[in-house]
């Protein structure tokens, strides 16, 4: 089968692979029908070192249930699933408490011998608490929403969660890439009042205005601050969805919070300590998050898009065969694109 294979920063390829099969009696076999770039895929795309063997990519997809093993029980071929991008066992005490990217034997699709998702198909480990079962057909209209179920849209609500969005608030997203669109959509949905996103790209900001977000700052740094507070009455948000994982994205949330409030971190943090320790301490405020159990949000987000009260399946806006996947990876990293769908 063809898997996408990244070899160095910007050498990604598409490649025959060997087939996946069964190895544990916990494992099914899904066939790829959508997959999707990541913003995450661009950090190796900008700084890979280079490697012989090369490192798997993938992992949010939406398939049909080839094969399953002998202890399987939740899923059966002819499923249609949604993988989220970690597995799980659905059983310890970190996925009863609804943290499964915790989970005791958690991993993360694209490593550790599993194949990633940009491919014609890929091996499930723990099929049971892993995989989530679709009711509908794979030629559904509302596909790329589901598909977001896989990564970004329970990323960007998870978010919301840990930054205590709750009614009447004021909500700042750092970040307008596929997490931040996301964030806006779960700040809306959570009942946030006023929502600023912190973004460059008009036509993502604009595309986030059409999910609610009340205000764009396209400013950076001190000059985005200023323009929060005073978006805010001078005391900055209650929440801050961070959805981009700089030292710069951090410290800006720290600012832009007011006293009391809480940041929800979801970029994966790109610096090796959290600054401005002493103003958190003084204005009280707290930092969370971490990768999203987006697992246990599917059942919570599922029928707002079947319904249509959010459509996060906007953010895809472009849509390649597993042969386009290099040049989507190009297409992302130049900001030509927020995000690419791949139907292998
Ligand atoms: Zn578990």
């Amino acid at each position: 089968m063809k898997a996408t294979i990244m070899y160095a920063a910007g050498d990604v390829r598409v490649e025959d692979v060997p087939d996946p099969s069964i190895v544990e009696p916990t494992d099914a076999i899904v066939r790829v029908t959508s997959a999707c770039i990541c913003g995450s895929d661009l950090w190796p795309y900008a700084d890979m070192e280079p490697s012989e063997t090369g490192q798997s990519m993938g992992h949010e997809a939406i398939g049909l249930v080839e094969e399953v093993g002998a202890e399987v029980r939740a899923v059966k071929p002819g499923d249609l699933v949604v993988m989220p991008f970690a597995y799980s066992d659905g059983a310890c005490e970190f996925c009863q408490e609804g943290l499964q990217t915790e989970c005791v034997h958690v991993g993360f699709f694209g490593n550790n011998g599993i194949n990633g998702a940009q491919a014609e198909a890929l091996r499930i480990p723990l099929a049971d608490g892993t995989l989530f079962p679709l009711p509908v057909g794979e030629d559904h209209a509302l596909m790329p929403s589901l598909l977001t179920l896989s990564d970004v849209m329970g990323t960007g609500h998870h978010a919301a969660v840990v930054a205590g969005v709750k009614p009447g608030d004021a909500v700042a997203v750092v970040g307008d890439g596929a997490v931040g669109l996301c964030g806006v959509i779960a700040a809306k949905r959570l009942g946030a009042e006023q929502i600023i996103i912190l973004g460059r790209h008009q036509d993502r900001t604009d595309l986030a205005r059409e999910h609610g977000a009340t205000d764009v700052v396209a400013e950076r740094g001190a000059e985005a601050v200023a323009r929060v507070r005073e978006l805010t009455g001078g005391f900055g948000v209650h929440g801050v969805l961070e959805c981009v994982g700089t030292a710069g994205a951090i410290e800006t949330s720290l600012e832009i919070a007011r006293p009391g409030g809480a940041i929800g971190r979801v970029g994966v943090p790109h610096y090796p300590a959290i600054p401005l320790a002493q103003p958190m301490f003084y204005k009280n405020i707290k930092v969370g998050g971490g990768p999203a159990p987006v697992r246990a949000y599917i059942d919570e987000l599922l029928p707002d898009i079947l319904d249509g009260r959010i459509e996060p399946g906007r953010v895809f806006d472009r849509t390649v065969g597993l042969d386009g996947v290099p040049d989507g990876y190009r297409a992302m990293a130049d900001r030509e694109s927020i995000k690419v769908l791949v139907k292998p």
